[in-house]
């Protein structure tokens, strides 16, 4: 493993997609309260995505590392581990 990129090494990982999202966005709070949109940048999986002044959560790539919900100044983000059985293996540590 040693020479790979961290991109190459999180290909390795596995994904059982729960339907139900683990990340929710209060809506309200994202549009009128939040200006810096800080999830846009901070998500190393790039889970969030504008369009049209709306932000939205594909979670089927979440890594679960958790960092957006303590980005997330204004509380906009209610997250939590996917259902046991779901998310991410990690096959590299
Ligand atoms: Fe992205 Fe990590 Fe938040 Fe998942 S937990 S959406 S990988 S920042």
């Amino acid at each position: 493993m040693n020479g790979l990129t961290v991109p190459e090494k999180l290909s390795f990982n596995k994904f059982e997609l729960d339907e139900h999202s683990h990340i929710e966005i209060d809506r309200e709070i994202c549009r009128t309260k939040c200006i810096s949109k800080v999830c846009l940048f901070i998500c190393p999986a790039k889970v969030y995505k504008e369009h049209k002044g709306e932000v939205t959560a594909d979670h089927a790539g979440c890594l679960e590392c958790g960092t957006c919900l303590v980005a997330c100044t204004e509380k906009a983000l209610r997250w939590h581990y996917p259902a046991g059985g779901f998310g991410i293996i990690y096959r590299n540590g």
